[in-house]
């Protein structure tokens, strides 16, 4: 396995100013491998997770046409993990109104052989248990490492161990503020590097989600910014962070940079994960990363 990307396979309903849809694909590892999927067009990039025995043989087929590997995903007894999520602004962050794990409270993740020592590891949004769980068997070249606000206000304690080995920590503005408790990026992302809120080492490099302001990453080469890209009807958020993640996971294994990426390497990453964030903000659900072609991609405008 090139890729291997952790997290939920969800239905979610939202609502934004655009409308709302009920029950949609969705979950933090399908954007991901979607966006990653788009990004390499070789190699070998698989989901693990589990999905409930309501999982559309439809979505299963878009996946596996889409060229991604479901071999690690489990089926389970029981209902697919749902989320409902409300927005109240362009920008603004979803509020939960709704989750059910369902069949992930059951999940006990066996990491079959040929996903053990993935190239890149993205060990996405999903409850500290289970990321544990799987880097416990998991040994892979390069580890990017996504959470939410929920994880981080209620199981600290089980994320710190987790953060604190990663090599890249993917994280917006506010769970900045959480692990560190410092308002400003440039002091939190160092303090965040210096690995002493997480008591233990630190990731060797912090990037932080802006939304339409962009994204920065800090590591040892200094500071990198990606800028804002202008969108003038945003209908859902969903996802792009996570979509934000799996172009970023997909550029640094596509330039073989699964060492430690190098401050160029870095930035063309970053321009990426931003330009593809905000293709995945026209759309409700999966639709626009589904849809996705290279030519809508590069008249995205700005992102440098
Ligand atoms: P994002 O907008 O990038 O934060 O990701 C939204 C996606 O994450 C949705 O498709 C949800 O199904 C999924 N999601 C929301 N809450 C959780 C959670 N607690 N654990 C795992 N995935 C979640």
């Amino acid at each position: 396995m090139e890729l291997l990307i952790a997290g939920s396979l969800a239905y979610d309903s939202i609502e934004s100013l655009a409308g709302s849809v009920s029950d949609t694909l969705g979950g933090s590892a399908t954007y991901a491998a979607l966006s990653a999927r788009f990004h390499l067009s070789e190699g070998r990039i698989g989901i693990i997770g589990a999905v409930g025995d309501d999982f559309l043989p439809k979505d299963w087929d878009l996946l596996e046409n889409k060229g991604i590997d479901m071999s690690s995903v489990d089926r389970l007894s029981g209902e697919t993990f749902r989320w409902h999520g409300r927005y109240q602004g362009g920008d603004a962050d979803a509020i939960t109104v709704d989750t059910r794990m369902n069949v992930i409270d059951d999940y006990h993740p066996s990491v079959p052989p040929h996903a053990l020592t993935p190239a890149v590891f993205l060990c996405g949004n999903l409850h500290p248990r289970l990321q544990r769980s799987l880097l416990s068997q998991i040994q892979p070249g390069l580890l990017i490492v996504d959470t939410m606000n929920r994880w981080i206000s209620g199981y600290r304690e089980e994320l710190n161990p987790i953060l604190s080995r990663a090599d890249i920590i993917v994280i917006n503005r506010t769970e900045l503020e959480m692990l560190t408790g410092l308002s400003d990026i440039s002091t939190g992302a160092a303090s965040l590097r210096e690995g002493e809120c997480l008591g233990g080492e630190g990731p060797s490099v912090v990037v932080i989600k802006l939304g339409s302001n962009g994204a920065k990453a800090f590591g040892e080469w200094g500071v990198i910014s990606s800028h804002g890209i202008p969108i003038e009807q945003v209908v859902d958020p969903t996802g792009c962070g996570d979509v934000f993640a799996g172009a970023l996971a997909a550029h640094l294994l596509g330039n073989d940079s699964t060492d430690m990426p190098s401050k160029k390497e870095m930035q063309a990453a970053l321009s990426h994960a931003n330009r593809t964030a905000s293709v995945n903000l026209k759309s409700f659900g999966v639709k626009a990363m589904v849809g996705l072609d290279q030519m809508t991609y590069e008249n995205v405008e700005g992102g440098e």
